[in-house]
Formats: C-alpha cells, structure tokens, sequence
C-alpha cells in the first residue's frame, strides 16, 4: 500500500503525521471518501468539488487546485494497482501549535489512502437492515453546517453507538426540529405511493455524491421525486426506505424503531434503483 502525504508516497507503517496537526487536536480538517469500480473512480470531479466548497467554508487554503487534486489521487490509484477499493482523501489544517488558532498552521497537509471497501455484509443488500431513530440529534446549519464534510463526526459516532446499543447497524438522526435529516454516514430515502423523498439539504444534511446520483437515476428511470420534510411519522408510514453513500451504496431498510417498512422485505423501486446504481458505476 502506498499512501500519498503531501507529495510524497508513503509505506502503511510509515506514513505519519504530527501530533501538533491540528486535524488531530482539533478536528479542524475536512474529507472525503471516493469509489473506484472496475479501475475507475466515481463521481471523482463531484468529490473534488465538495471538498473545495467545504475548505472554503472553514476558511482553509489547499496547497492545489482542483485538477492538480485530481492528478494527485488518480496517481495513488495508479501507484497502488487496484481496480476497486475506497480512496480516502483527508485534507487538515496542518502543523500548528497547542492552541486552536488556525493561523498557527502555515501549511494544510493533504493524505490520500487507497484501501480495500469494507461495505455491509453482502446478504444484508438482499435482506435490508433494521434502523433506529437516535437521540443524538443533527448539528443544526445555523450552528455548523452539515454540508461540510469536516473531521469532526462525534455526534455521528454518538448516533452509531445508539444503534450498535439497539442492535442495529445504523441510525436516522433528527435535528433540533425533530425533521429527519440522515444516517450516521448515509442519506436516507424513503418512496410513499410511488415517489421518492428525501429531506432537504437545508433541514442539515450533507449532500451526498451518491444521493445525487440516485435523484438523477429516479430522473431517467421516471420516477417522481421531491426533496422535502419528513417526520418520524412519515417514516413509519413509509411504503420502502432505502440508504445511500460512497461505502454504502444503496442498501435497503426493513424496520425502522422495529416498525416494518412496507411488507417488511426490500421494496421494488429500491432493487431496481439498486440495479441501475450498479450498472451506473461500472459504466
Ligand atoms: N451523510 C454523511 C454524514 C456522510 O458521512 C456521508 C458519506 N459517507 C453521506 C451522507 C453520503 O455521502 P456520499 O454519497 O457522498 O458518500
């Protein structure tokens, strides 16, 4: 495995970075997770460009431009001979001192791992997996938004922990106004009466490469679709429900706080925009 850190290339045991990084003592950096499917990368200029608009966001200068970001990943795929795997791109604050000012850190390191996928067990895209609705709330817009994909996942965590407590593998977070927002590291769907909906983005959700790929696919498929509100309520009325991201994909729900969706079993419109995803990413 060779991991790029800042230009260079790096063995897995020998790829490091500071402790004074202030990605490490603050959280203060941002990230993305990208496919590779049949030795091409996915959505790669789509991933490129949240990761810009999130370092604007924070404020934080990347020591490349977007192209110069994109030869830099494609070049450590290359370098690490796989044909599918997940690219972790992680982009931090960098080197500064034991205060949180960010002007303590001239340069923003840049660290991309090629690594196998670690999806769901494959039976579970046949089965659906149960969720609960956690606690843990979502960070609100006004407070910080969730469209930026930053190293700060505790309230994620929080709400994974809800779930692994509950026995399931996911959780649906809420905001402070009880709407559905998304899962711990996934959007969610659901389709009532034969539309597909999904919260939007401004209720606090991050706007996900693959939740724009399935919107685009419900498109070409004729499939109606809003982006709206939704309560718990509308989740238990729901006729399927299914979750998307990079890792993920397109997995489906079958209980929701051990409420059956639909008939309980993975819907129909769920399969066949699983269906069409797949063909999509190998394209
Ligand atoms: N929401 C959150 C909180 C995420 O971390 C992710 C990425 N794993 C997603 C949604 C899905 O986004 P994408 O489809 O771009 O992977």
């Amino acid at each position: 495995m060779k991991i790029y850190i800042d230009g260079g290339f790096f063995d897995r045991e020998e790829a490091k970075i500071s402790v004074f990084d202030h990605g490490l003592l603050y959280g203060d950096g941002i990230f993305e997770g990208i496919r590779l499917y049949g030795g091409k990368i996915y959505k790669l200029q789509e991933h490129i460009s949240r990761l810009f608009q999130s370092a604007r966001a924070l404020n934080l200068s990347i020591p490349m431009d977007e192209d110069g970001m994109c030869r830099a990943v494609q070049e450590t795929v290359d370098r690490n001979e796989k044909t599918d795997a997940y690219i972790r791109l992680v982009v931090t604050r960098g080197k500064g001192n034991l205060g949180i000012d960010p002007s303590s850190c001239p340069v923003p390191s840049v660290i991309i791992i090629v690594d196998d996928i670690s999806m769901y067990p494959r039976e579970l895209y046949e089965k659906g997996i149960p969720v609960i609705t956690a606690g843990t709330r979502r960070l609100s817009p006004d407070i910080f938004d969730p469209r930026v994909k930053s190293l700060n996942y505790l309230t994620n965590i929080m709400a994974k922990m809800e779930a692994r407590a509950a026995g399931c593998l996911e959780a649906v977070l809420l905001n402070r106004d009880g709407y559905v927002t998304e899962c711990t590291a996934d959007n969610i769907f659901i389709i009532r009466e034969g539309k597909l909906i999904t919260p939007a983005p401004w209720l606090g959700i991050l706007e996900g490469v693959t939740r724009a790929s399935v919107l685009e696919l419900a498109g070409e498929l004729g499939i109606s679709y809003e982006e709206s509100t939704l309560t718990r309520y509308d989740l238990y009325i729901a006729d399927e429900c299914f979750l998307t991201g990079t890792g993920a994909e397109i997995i489906p729900v079958v209980t929701i706080d051990s409420r059956p969706v639909g008939n309980g079993s993975p819907g129909d419109l769920t399969l066949s925009l699983r269906e069409a995803f797949t063909k999509k990413v190998y394209a």
